[in-house]
C-alpha cells in the first residue's frame, strides 16, 4: 500500500518562491571590492535572478548545461545561485584560490558552457581563458566596463523582464556541482540534486545545526565557491535570514567591522579565519560590539578547543563546531550539546564543543577498522563512513566501481574517528595525516589542538616524518603570535603533561607561516615534503599529497 500524500518535488524554486512571498523585504548586503556597501533585499535579488534566468536561456543555456561562477560572496553570486538551477542548468562554483591550471582542468572536466566572472577576478580567468571551451563569458562589473569579447552581466540583466515562473523541477535533476579541493588527489566532481540541496537547506536550518530563522542575519565567511557556502545561502532563503556578504575583504578587521555594523547573529568559516579574528579581538577587547552574534560556525578542519574556550571566556562568543565534506553537501555532524551536558561544568562542555559532534538529522555515521565496525566506546579508532539524503553516491564522470563507496551504500570519508556511546564523533585525523609510529597511531589533530592551546602560539601543524626505527615520528611546526618568543622546552613540557611520552613530537620547529590550502586549511602535504628528511630518512616511504 502506498502513502497518499502529495509528491511535491523538492527543488530550488520552492525556496525562491518562499523567500519572495514571505521574506521579500529582508536585507541582502554585500561589500564591493572598493569597500563600499551594496544594500538590497530578497525581493530585488530574486527579481534580478529571474531576469538572469531569462538571459541565460536567451544565451542558449539548456537544461543540464553547466554554468560556472568564479566569484566572491556577494548578491550577484546569490542571484546566480537561484537562477542557474531554476532553469534546469547546473551551477558550477569554481574555486578562485586554485592555480589557473587546476581551474582550467576543472572547468574543462565539467564542460562549463557559460562562465560568470567577477571583474576583479578577470586577471585570474585570463590565465584560463582560451584553454576552457566556454561559449560565453559574462563579467560582473561595478563600472559597466568589461573586457573585449565578454558580456556585461548588468546589461544582460537589464535587457530582460522579471516574468519568470519559478516552476518546480524534477527533484533528482542536477542543481549544482563542486569539485573536491584535491588535497587527496585529482579534484573530483560532486553533483548535488535539487532534492539534496533542498533537504540540506532544511537540515542546515534546524536547531541542531544553526536554528535559523528570520530573526537572523547571517554572514558566511565560508566562500560561495566552497561547498555552496555550507548551504547557507539556500538555508537563509528558506528561513528568511538576512545575508551579509563580505566580498573579497576577509581580513579580521574588515570582517569584525561588518559583523558589528550589520548586527550579524550567525557567521561561518574555517578555523584559520577564527584564529585570526580571536587574535584581533584579544588585541583590542571591546572595540567591536558583537552583542548580537549568537553563534560562530566553525568547520573544515578541527577547531582547537583553546580557541573555542578563548572566544567564550574572553569575549562571550559561542562557537559551534561542524564536520562535513564536499561529498556531504557539506553538513554531516554538529557539536550541539545534549541536555545531559547542559548541567555539566564549562570544562566538560568545552570538551564536547571541540568534538565534531553528532550526526545531523537524516545523516547516519559509523566507523570501520580492520576488525569491522568499531564500537561506540569513545576510544576505538576507525574510518568514518556516512550515509544520507545529501551525501554523494558517486563522483561526476566516474566509470566503474570506486572504493570510496561501500557495497552497502555508505561513503568512506578517509577521516579516522572515535565515536562515543552517545554518538559524539571526534576526528582523530585524516587517514593520510595520521602518524604511524611503531605500529601505533598518533593523532596529529590532538597534538595541534594542544599546541594551539598555548597562549603564545598562533598556529601549529603536526606531520608524520619517516623515521628509521619507528617508521614515522611526529614533527611539529609552530607559528608564534606577534612579539612572542619561541620556546621549545615550554611547548614540549605542555605536550608531556597532556600525552603519552611517545606521542610527543621529536622535533618542534618555529616557522613564519604554515602553508594553507585553497580552503584555508593547513597544507600538510607541503609541510611533509619540506621536512621529510628531518629524521634522517628520505626514501620512497615518505608519503605524498
Ligand atoms: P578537502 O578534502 O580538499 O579538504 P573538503 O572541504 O571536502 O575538501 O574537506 C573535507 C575534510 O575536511 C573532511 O574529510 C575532514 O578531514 C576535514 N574536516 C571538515 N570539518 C572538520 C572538522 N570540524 N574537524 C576536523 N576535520 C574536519
Amino acid at each position: 500500500m502506498h502513502g497518499l500524500m502529495m509528491d511535491v518535488p523538492l527543488s530550488i524554486p520552492l525556496i525562491a518562491r518562499r523567500a519572495l512571498t514571505l521574506y521579500g523585504s529582508r536585507p541582502i548586503v554585500s561589500r564591493r571590492p572598493d569597500r563600499s556597501l551594496h544594500r538590497s533585499t530578497y525581493h530585488e535579488v530574486l527579481g534580478r535572478s529571474a531576469r538572469l534566468a531569462r538571459a541565460l536561456r536567451r544565451l542558449g543555456v539548456k537544461p543540464g548545461d553547466r554554468v560556472a561562477t568564479l566569484a566572491w560572496n556577494h548578491a550577484r553570486h546569490l542571484e546566480a545561485y537561484f537562477a542557474i538551477p531554476s532553469i534546469g542548468a547546473v551551477l558550477h562554483t569554481l574555486n578562485l584560490r586554485l592555480h589557473p591550471d587546476d581551474i582550467t582542468y576543472i572547468a574543462t572536466h565539467a564542460e562549463d558552457q557559460v562562465v560568470l566572472v567577477d571583474k576583479v577576478l578577470w586577471p585570474l580567468w585570463e590565465q584560463c581563458t582560451g584553454r576552457v571551451a566556454a561559449r560565453h563569458v559574462v563579467v560582473m562589473s561595478d563600472d559597466g566596463i568589461v573586457p573585449p569579447g565578454t558580456l556585461d552581466y548588468e546589461t544582460l540583466v537589464a535587457g530582460e523582464d522579471d516574468g519568470f515562473a519559478w516552476d518546480d523541477l524534477p527533484e533528482q535533476t542536477a542543481a549544482a556541482m563542486c569539485y573536491t579541493s584535491g588535497t587527496t588527489g585529482r579534484p573530483k566532481g560532486v553533483v548535488y540534486s535539487h532534492r539534496s540541496m533542498t533537504l540540506h537547506a532544511l537540515g542546515a536550518g534546524m536547531v541542531h545545526v544553526t536554528g535559523l530563522s528570520e530573526r537572523d542575519t547571517v554572514l558566511p565567511v565560508v566562500p560561495m565557491f566552497h561547498v555552496n557556502a555550507w548551504g547557507l545561502p539556500y538555508a537563509c532563503g528558506m528561513f528568511g535570514a538576512a545575508q551579509v556578504f563580505p566580498g573579497p575583504h576577509l581580513d579580521p578587521a574588515s570582517l569584525l567591522g561588518l559583523l558589528a555594523d550589520e548586527r550579524v547573529t550567525l557567521t561561518a568559516g574555517v578555523p584559520t579565519i577564527w584564529l585570526g579574528i580571536l587574535q584581533a579581538l584579544d588585541a583590542e577587547p571591546g572595540r567591536y560590539d558583537l552583542s548580537r552574534l549568537r553563534a560562530m560556525l566553525v568547520g573544515g578542519s578541527a577547531a582547537p578547543s583553546a580557541m573555542i574556550r578563548g572566544f567564550r571566556q574572553r569575549h562571550g562568543l559561542h562557537v559551534l563546531h561542524l564536520w562535513g565534506m564536499t561529498e556531504t553537501s557539506p553538513i554531516g555532524t554538529a557539536a550541539f550539546l545534549s541536555p545531559a551536558l547542559l548541567d555539566a561544568d564549562e570544562t566538560t562542555q568545552d570538551a564536547y564543543r571541540a568534538k565534531q559532534g553528532r550526526a545531523a538529522p537524516l545523516v547516519e555515521i559509523r566507523g570501520r577498522s580492520a576488525q569491522g565496525l568499531i564500537p561506540w566506546d569513545g576510544t576505538t579508532m576507525g574510518e568514518l563512513e556516512v550515509r544520507g539524503a545529501w551525501v554523494a553516491r558517486q563522483y561526476y564522470g566516474a566509470d566503474g566501481p570506486d572504493d570510496r563507496f561501500t557495497a552497502d551504500g555508505w561513503f568512506r570519508t578517509g577521516d579516522i574517528v572515535t565515536i562515543d556511546h552517545e554518538g559524539n564523533m571526534t576526528i582523530q585525523d585524516r587517514a593520510k595525516d595520521l602518524v604511524k609510529s611503531g605500529g601505533e597511531w598518533i593523532s596529529s589533530v590532538a597534538l595541534e589542538g594542544a599546541l594551539m592551546g598555548h597562549p603564545d602560539v598562533a598556529e601549529a601543524a603536526v606531520v608524520a616524518v619517516p623515521h628509521a626505527k619507528w617508521d614515522e615520528r611526529p614533527l611539529a611546526v609552530v607559528v608564534m603570535k606577534p612579539g612572542r618568543t619561541f620556546d621549545e622546552a615550554a611547548l614540549r613540557g605542555l605536550l608531556e603533561g597532556m600525552f603519552a611520552k611517545w606521542w610527543v613530537p621529536d622535533a618542534i620547529l618555529p616557522a613564519d607561516a604554515i602553508p594553507k590550502t585553497s580552503a584555508g586549511k593547513f597544507l600538510k602535504s607541503a609541510l611533509r615534503e619540506q621536512h621529510r628528511a628531518h629524521y634522517g630518512v628520505a626514501d620512497e616511504s615518505a608519503r605524498g599529497g
